[in-house]
């Protein structure tokens, strides 16, 4: 039987594998290989990785695990995981192949739905982001749109107006915002469309201007948008894990779920960055061999 099971080689699982087989345990990561930030072409803000491309991240991440040989890593995706009698889990690969485990990392990420707007895929990850600390850099003092159907909108309105002055907000035919926030957006200088937006143009993923359904064309050479994260994570009702109301799995410190033997690391416990991912993960590896040296130790 395996150690560790970790599902999923973002930051978090491959940190949280990492840590767990530098505790001698057997460690399998299993990873599907489908990372949300597969669009982008570099990664900001992890200390001594900025800029980064995401799948040299990945590569050079493979290597550190590869170097011991208590790791091992497949890639496959897990459709099934099952609590069996003996206080382990049975899981079933989409290969399937059945691999039994005492304990399991959930490190899945999440999967995010654009804006219902034509064409926005080719500029997401190019010229429009979904997180100013990740790219507000890369964009700043430029004329950017946020494109905003959902209510995280003003909140991420305001972080941007640190990044640039020029400013605009499109709902897209949707009405987003309160009276009270369309004058917040009024008074900051900051313009609301809230016309359907009939078209992005520009070349190459850079967005250059955005049609809107009454024919004004604004000129813009980059944005960003809300996205709406989906949360629907399969293992969560299989074995009845415990989540937060916007439907994150819930953790202490350690990763540790309300299942004994199942942690969680990552952006199924709520959206963040690479950094803050890679920490939840070590802090996962790290509870996983706490608990297992607690049950070893022979107390009085
Ligand atoms: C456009 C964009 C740009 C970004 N830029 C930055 C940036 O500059 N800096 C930054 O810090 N963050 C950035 N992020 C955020 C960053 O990508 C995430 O915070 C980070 O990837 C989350 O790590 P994770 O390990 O939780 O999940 P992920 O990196 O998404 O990894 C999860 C892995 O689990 C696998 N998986 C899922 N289900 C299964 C299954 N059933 N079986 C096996 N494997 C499975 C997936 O295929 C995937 O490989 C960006 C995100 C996007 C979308």
């Amino acid at each position: 039987m395996i150690d560790v099971v970790v599902i999923g080689g973002g930051p978090a699982g491959m940190s949280a594998a990492l840590v767990a087989g530098r505790g001698k345990n057997q460690v399998l990561l299993i990873d599907e290989e489908k990372p949300r930030n597969a669009v982008t072409h570099e990664t900001h803000a992890f200390l001594t990785r900025d800029r980064i491309k995401p799948e040299d991240f990945r590569k050079e991440g493979r290597r550190d695990l590869l170097n011991y040989p208590t790791i091992s890593i497949k890639n496959d995706k897990i459709l099934f995981i099952e609590k069996t009698l003996e206080n382990s889990f049975k899981l079933t690969t989409e290969s399937r192949e059945t691999i039994q485990t005492k304990n399991i990392v959930l490190a899945t990420g999440v999967k995010e739905t654009l804006p219902d707007v034509k064409g926005i895929e080719q500029y997401y990850g190019n010229s429009i982001f979904s997180c100013p600390f990740c790219d507000g850099w890369e964009m700043k003092d430029r004329p950017l749109v946020l494109i905003a159907e959902s209510i995280q909108a003003i909140h991420v309105a305001k972080l941007l107006k640190n990044w640039t002055d020029d400013l605009i907000v499109a709902t897209n035919g949707n009405s987003v915002f309160t009276a009270e926030q369309k004058k917040v957006l009024e008074i900051n200088n900051i313009r609301l469309i809230e016309e359907s937006i009939v078209e992005l143009k520009g070349t190459g993923g850079e967005l250059q201007s955005i049609v809107f359904e009454n024919g004004e064309e604004n000129s813009r050479s980059g944005g960003f948008c809300t996205t709406v994260l989906d949360t629907n994570f399969p293992f969560v009702e299989q074995l009845g894990i415990e989540v937060n109301e916007a439907g994150f799995i819930v953790t202490d410190m350690m990763g540790h779920t309300n299942i004994k033997g199942i942690y969680a690391a990552g952006e199924i416990t709520g959206p963040s960055q690479l950094i803050v991912s890679a920490s939840q993960g070590h802090m996962a590896g790290a509870g996983i061999i706490a608990d297992s040296c607690e049950e070893a130790f022979q107390e009085i």
